[in-house]
């Protein structure tokens, strides 16, 4: 049987001199013995896939709350279509695929419910006790809230993937005492690729969802282009084939053209290895400055005709006072809250903090079953 030092071997093979190699990995907190089979980042990867927040994503929103329908996003769509863009991106840029993986499978662990509403409203709450972020959230979910193993608390993931979850710190300390200013290219990649997925599933689910108009969607420069191109292309098809192989073919330039920058961009900033990466003071994946511009025009688009939609804006009032107050509520009561949150309040842990984690992690619609039984009186408690 193989085992994993020859996937060792085959990966340091055929991997840039800037990607991560997995047998030289900074390793993990805890020490823990390697696994025969998997390697470092693979293993990561396994970790968030099992974890209980990790289902929970399934009941999370995206932009769309999972009661509006079957078909929409969730967060764990998202995160799955955002994972394999980021391989494709790893694959060809001979990074490491099952790292970049890893990242973007966690980056949205850390996540409220009701999506950005719900992110708001705890942001809001806990103005005065340390603030709440969901990237932040992402990565204590992952170092001290997912309790599996006996010996430590959280997934105990290797520093590589860690430092890809911590996306949008300014800088952070290397296990040798060295700022570093940047993450790693597979950190950098998983964050475009989070970034492609959600504004290409967004025009999907916009147009099924009858809330963004097609029309519209051709003062768009980056849409009417494509648009245009697909109609050619599949002249006499059905529009809404058209429609999925214009969001195909804006994926399919966001992603190469963000290929072919980020190698120039190696070549030209002499980069060779993944700690010159972390030293440079910029950012090294990205768009060019012509997509970049287009992308920009797309994103705020959907930012005053998706996100700001009247639909959008009433469900996330609507969650940003289901989340008040429950928060209220076990503020004022904390013994509401399940035992084992109960109990980090005698072990010291702060009650605002406390409550947070417990709200975040909670999934739509336990969020909206737990504010019926506390303020509907005809409900069970
Ligand atoms: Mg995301």
């Amino acid at each position: 049987m193989l085992a994993r030092d020859y996937f060792e071997k085959q990966e340091a093979e055929r991997l840039a001199p800037y990607g991560l190699r997995s047998a030289e990995s900074r390793g993990r907190r805890y020490p823990e013995e390697e696994h025969p089979l998997r390697m470092a980042y693979q293993r990561d990867r396994d970790r968030v896939i099992h974890c209980s927040a990790f289902r929970r994503l399934e009941y999370k929103t995206q932009v769309f709350v999972n009661h509006e329908g079957d078909h929409y996003r969730t967060r764990l769509t998202h995160t799955m279509e955002g994972s394999q863009i980021a391989r494709t991106m790893a694959r060809a840029l001979r990074l490491n695929e099952d790292l970049a993986e890893a990242i973007v499978l966690a980056h949205d662990l850390g996540h409220t419910p009701f999506g950005h509403s719900g992110e708001r409203a705890l942001g809001a709450l806990m103005k005065d006790h340390g603030g709440f972020e969901h990237n932040e959230q992402s990565l204590r979910i992952v170092e001290v809230l997912e309790e599996r193993y006996p010996g430590f608390k959280g997934l105990n993931l290797t520093f590589e993937t860690l430092e890809g979850i911590q996306k949008h710190r300014s800088s952070y300390d290397g296990p040798g005492g060295e700022t570093f200013h940047q993450p790693a290219l597979e950190g950098q990649l998983a964050d475009l690729s989070d970034e492609i997925a959600y504004n290409n599933h967004d025009i999907d689910d916009g147009i099924a969802s009858g809330m963004l108009d097609q029309a519209a969607l051709g003062d768009v420069v980056l849409w009417r282009e494509n648009h245009a191109e697909a109609t050619r292309r599949l002249a006499g098809a059905e529009e809404r084939l058209i429609i999925l192989a214009t969001i195909r073919s804006l994926i399919d330039l966001l992603v190469s053209d963000a290929i072919r920058t980020t190698e120039s961009r190696l070549t030209e900033l002499g980069i060779g290895s993944a700690d010159d990466v972390r030293r440079c003071a910029e950012r090294i994946v990205g768009f060019s400055g012509e997509v970049e511009e287009k992308k920009a025009e797309l994103k705020a688009f959907l930012y005053d005709n998706l996100y700001r939609h009247t639909r959008v804006i009433r469900m996330g009032t609507k969650a940003e006072r289901i989340l008040e107050d429950l928060f209220n509520t076990y503020l004022s009561q904390p013994e509401q809250m399940p035992s084992r949150f109960v109990s980090r309040l005698s072990e010291g842990d702060e009650i605002h903090r406390v409550i947070a984690d417990y709200i975040a992690g909670m999934t739509d619609r336990y969020a909206m079953d737990e504010h019926k039984k506390l303020f509907d009186p005809h409900e069970r408690v």
